[in-house]
């Protein structure tokens, strides 16, 4: 594999369903691998057994599915790289923290967690940053031995060097500097012996040789141990690009609180998976394109120059939009297959056209096509006011007029001529006496689906003066 190679990865933690957030970090890897010819992979970093759960492994990889993000190697895809979950790759970190540790850049700590945590308070107390104090780094190797002797399990801290600069440029963000005397001594490996996230996070991504990482913003304090990490072990670190967090409509970061923001919840709303990643495309990233685009349309746009530092709103109108210009483009055998589930099988081949036809542009979601069914369908119909109004005002001769032309012709030409109305002078009481309101479906369609008897028992119960 050539060195240019771009190589992406998504790397969720599978200790929760996918979100928004999520899902545009995995949207934006994939796009950024199509764009340059390049692979996307999926890895499961699951080292932390206390928050993995297995059925979120699979729910991740059904929601990735969903989106159309196909990874090309992945925990049930082969690559060159494999495993692909972090649980199963302990015999290639074993070596890394021997090396670590005979190298003198990790150290076994043995501080309990009670005795961080009061260090931490105290650090805390006296208006510093907190960070690791460095209880254990200097202990002989006989003050080791006997606190092995004494049963207790050391968890292993990188050794953080002093008085260094560290300087990397970030996709996103430009030049960052940071410096290593702010960094407190970090573990690696946990007292369980599963390796912590700042390792197995930046050891793979060097031993995958991904060469691109799109990643929260959260993430971007993290770097600085990561290089140094990769640096201990003279592993080449990828380009990290941080994308801005998601917000909801009132600036907090994107939560329980702003509705549904998991991609199972979204789905199960009824959304298209192709609203969603349109959505999420225009999510930090910026681009000219105002108009529904396919993931390789997307991938062509795709640009890390546009992606933004400032947070990203996320508000439900523009995924409503987005969802109505997948709706508008639906092939008609398409919009059937979205809309069948909800037909009573009774309904003609006739009808299911026609109420196809003139439900589509009134609705957004597959659901909202049931209360058109109950309206055209259904027996009783609720008048909104203005509708019962308009439809009185309209006089009984205009229904009368109507309901006789429509003895020859169910066709909304015949009744207008029957009437002698032009215009809204037409269209609104009928509307009005068919449907109960004032807005919705186009008339020649709505007259082609609604039973014949329907149409005239509607039109007759404003007949009598
Ligand atoms: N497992 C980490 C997370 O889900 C991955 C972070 C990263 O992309 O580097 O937050």
């Amino acid at each position: 594999m050539s060195r240019d190679t771009v190589v992406t990865r998504f790397a969720p933690s599978p200790s929760g369903e996918l979100h928004l957030g999520n899902a545009r970090t995995a949207l934006f890897n994939f796009l950024l691998a199509r764009k340059r010819a390049g692979r996307f992979v999926l890895r499961i970093e699951d080292t932390d057994a206390g928050r993995t759960q297995e059925t979120f492994v699979a729910a991740l990889a059904a929601d990735l599915d969903w989106l159309g993000l196909a990874w090309d190697e992945g925990p049930d895809r082969p690559g060159a790289h494999a495993p692909y979950r972090q649980s199963q790759r302990a015999a290639l970190y074993q070596p890394l923290f021997e090396r670590l540790e005979r190298e003198q850049r990790a150290y076994p700590c043995f501080c309990s967690h009670l005795e961080l945590d009061l260090s931490r308070r105290a650090q805390l107390a006296a208006g510093r940053a907190p960070r690791y104090a460095g209880t254990c780094r200097e202990l002989g190797a006989a003050e080791r031995a006997a606190r092995l002797a004494q049963g207790r399990k050391p968890s292993l801290r990188f050794r953080v060097p002093h008085a260094r600069q560290i300087e990397f440029v970030d996709l996103v963000h430009g030049r960052q500097r940071f410096v290593s005397d702010d960094i407190g001594d970090f573990i690696i490996r946990r007292e369980d012996g599963s390796a912590a996230f700042f390792f197995s996070n930046a050891v793979d991504d060097a031993l995958m040789q991904i060469s691109h990482v799109l990643r929260g913003e959260d993430h971007l304090a993290n770097t600085p141990r990561q290089q140094l990490l990769l640096e201990g072990l003279e592993l080449a670190p990828p380009q990290y690009g941080h994308v801005s967090l998601l917000v909801g409509t009132d600036g907090t970061p994107l939560s329980k609180r702003h509705g549904a923001t998991s991609v199972r919840e979204l789905r199960e709303a009824g959304y298209a998976s192709a609203a969603v990643c349109n959505q999420l495309f225009r999510l930090g990233h910026s681009t000219p394109l105002n108009q529904l685009l396919s993931l390789p349309q997307m991938a062509a746009a795709f640009e890390l120059e546009h992606l933004q530092r400032a947070p990203a709103h996320f508000e439900l109108s523009q995924l409503r939009h987005w969802q109505s210009e997948w709706v508008h483009a639906l092939a008609p055998e398409a919009a059937r297959r979205w809309l069948e589930p909800l037909l009573p099988a009774s309904l003609s081949e006739r009808q299911v056209e026609s109420f196809i036809a003139a439900v589509r542009p009134n609705i957004v979601l597959a659901e909202d096509a049931r209360a058109w069914l109950q309206i055209i369908f259904g027996e009783a119909l609720v008048f909104e006011e203005p509708a019962l109004l308009a439809a009185r005002q309209a006089g009984a001769a205009f229904f009368a007029a109507a309901a006789q032309a429509l003895e020859e012709r169910a066709d909304l030409g015949a009744l207008r001529r029957a009437t002698g109305r032009k215009g809204a002078e037409f269209f609104m009481p009928l509307r009005a006496a068919l449907t109960g309101r004032l807005h919705g479906p186009e008339l020649a369609p709505l007259l082609a689906a609604m039973p014949a008897e329907q149409v005239r028992a509607r039109l007759l119960r404003f007949a009598a003066p």
